[in-house]
């Protein structure tokens, strides 16, 4: 029946609540971690091209203005003819090198292909610009005369046409002049501006798609590490509820049912509404068990009527009640010629037969108990001496029956003494009910006797 019972037990069980919100949580925290790093991972991505960018960016304008130096250089040179301004110009190639700086610069950074292309494009226009200001030069020094041999090395390879070795020196100086200040080495130049922007526009559209691109994931990645946030909040407020409604308010109210000593409300998860039935179960068999105690330890176990100890409770309770009442000493004649003559055994049926009548001869309000071997006291409640008579009665009917038993036990009788007392139980009403009693025994037994006040 027990078991039946536990087994019906209806409730949310806190080892798989919490087994479930410990899964739920490790998801998200998991969930959360990822994000965080894909959210660095992003990060970086836009750093990068920024990076890229920016290095693109610098080193075309390195390439920019190494090239305008060069033209710069060898312009003043051909005006000129000043040798200081060609050896800044190989200075600036073989030494300064802005054109090889800017290269290797934009080849350790990542520009998209497009922009490589038109890289390539500025390159070859700027080596064939250096093609065409080389060849100048070398107009330059051979309308001024120099040997050949102490011409720098570069000028020294580039060989003049055979028109143009034929021209005079005024000629060569012109024609390098037309040369470098000339529409088609202007339209070279032109070119490397142009590839140059071009490139510089690839790069910053791409790096550009590349931050979109970028920054649409990041605002994805953190969309859903807000969704993720929330959905902690929501979780920690349950469990917060879930710890309120299935543990603290159920252990506050078993502390107060145990503090009042009574039993439980079945409440909360599964494992305290077991706890709380098995505690009733036990509380139910602790109260039965203590009320058996208190039952013995008041009851007199032969006749079952309260004893002697209980009988002194009873007097101390009258002693503040002060109502009217009698008592009754009630002595079995010659019992001890009863346990001789018919043994022990009837002696003892003798004593539950006496119990019986005393206990079904009186009202409910009254109370018979047992309080020596063959003695018992019957406290009367609300009885005056105006009603004497009734005792008489009720004595003289039992001493009627006990005389003539129809049991097959042995013939007994009872002497009885009795007091009154208007004003509860009285110092000395005992002895008053006594001292009649013992009246009683000195005259023939078998009779009642009450305390005579004079
Ligand atoms: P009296 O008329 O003067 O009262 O004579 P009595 O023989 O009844 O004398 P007393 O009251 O002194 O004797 C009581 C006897 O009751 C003594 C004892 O052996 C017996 N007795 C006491 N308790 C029990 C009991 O529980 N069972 C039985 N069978 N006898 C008991
Ligand atoms: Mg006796």
């Amino acid at each position: 029946m027990e078991q039946k019972e536990r087994k019906s037990i209806k409730g949310i069980r806190i080892q798989n609540a919490s087994i479930i919100m410990i899964l739920i949580s490790c998801l998200i925290y998991i969930l959360l971690i990822l994000a965080t790093v894909r959210v660095s991972e992003k990060y970086e991505d836009v750093h990068h091209s920024m990076d890229d960018y920016i290095a693109w960016e610098e080193g075309e304008a390195l390439l920019t203005e190494g090239s305008a130096y060069l033209t710069e250089q060898v312009r003043l040179y051909v005006v000129t003819k000043d040798t200081r301004y060609r050896e800044r110009y190989f200075m600036e190639v073989h030494v300064t090198g802005r054109r090889e700086q800017a290269l290797r610069q934009l080849e350790e950074h990542d520009g998209g292909e497009e922009a490589y292309k038109y890289l390539e494009g500025a390159l070859e226009s700027s080596n064939e610009l250096m093609a065409q200001e080389l060849y100048a030069m070398k107009l330059v020094s051979a309308a001024c005369g120099e040997k050949a041999e102490k011409l720098p090395e570069m000028l020294q390879e580039i060989v003049l046409e055979p028109e143009d070795q034929a021209l005079s020196p005024e000629k060569m100086l012109e024609k390098a002049q037309t040369i470098v200040f000339g529409e088609s080495y202007q339209k070279v130049k032109d070119k490397i501006s142009q590839d140059v922007s071009d490139s510089l526009a690839s790069i910053h559209a791409m790096t550009h798609q590349n931050m979109l691109e970028s920054a649409d994931e990041l605002a994805q990645t953190m969309n859903g590490q807000g969704r993720m946030i929330s959905v902690l909040f929501v979780q920690n407020l349950l469990i917060f509820l879930m710890i309120i409604l299935l543990i603290v308010k159920p252990l506050r109210n078993f502390v107060r049912c145990i503090k009042e000593d009574r039993m439980m409300e079945v409440m909360g998860s599964y494992e305290l509404k077991y706890l709380a039935m098995t505690y009733n179960d036990m509380y139910e068999v602790n109260m039965a068990n203590e009320a058996m105690l208190r039952y013995q330890a008041e009851h007199d176990p032969l006749t079952g009527i309260i004893n002697r100890g209980a009988f002194e409770e009873l007097k101390k309770v009258f002693q503040i009640k002060k109502i009217p009442l009698a008592l009754l000493i009630v002595d079995v004649d010659k019992f001890k010629d009863v346990n001789d003559g018919y043994g022990h055994e009837a002696g003892d049926q003798v004593l539950k037969k006496v119990a019986e009548l005393l206990q079904d001869g009186f009202r409910a309000t009254d109370y018979p108990a047992r309080i020596g071997g063959d003695e018992f006291a019957v406290l009367l409640t609300n009885m005056t001496e105006e009603q004497k008579s009734v005792i008489e009665r009720k004595i003289g009917r039992m001493n009627e029956i006990l005389t003539h038993p129809e049991d097959g036990l042995p013939k007994v009788s009872l002497s009885v003494g009795a007091a009154f007392s208007k004003d509860g139980f009285t110092e000395d009403l005992y002895k008053k009910a006594d001292l009649a009693l013992y009246e009683v025994k000195e005259h023939g037994r078998c009779g009642l006797s009450f305390y005579q006040n004079t």
